[in-house]
């Protein structure tokens, strides 16, 4: 069984529910107060995939990527 995340309204907590799939979400009451206003929120780690572009995730460093750009005008060791 996927384990799925719910928000409480009543008390705003964030709970973790192991459920079946077919489940009835919406009637899902809260493990903390036992309020049925719970909304249920994407598994954590799909939404941080989603809204990064693979691109984005495949571009090069660069010094710019940098803060502290001063490191990079020193010579490398072995040239010394
Ligand atoms: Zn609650």
């Amino acid at each position: 069984m996927p384990l799925y995340e719910y928000f409480c309204e009543d008390c705003q907590k964030e709970f973790t529910l192991l459920q079946s799939t077919d489940a009835n979400k919406a009637e899902t009451k809260c493990s903390e107060c036992g309020s049925q206003k719970t909304q249920h929120k994407f598994s954590s780690f799909a939404p941080k995939i989603v809204g990064k572009p693979l691109a984005d995730l495949q571009k090069p460093v660069t010094v710019d990527d940098f803060p502290n750009k001063d490191v990079f005008k020193l010579p490398p060791p072995g040239l010394r």
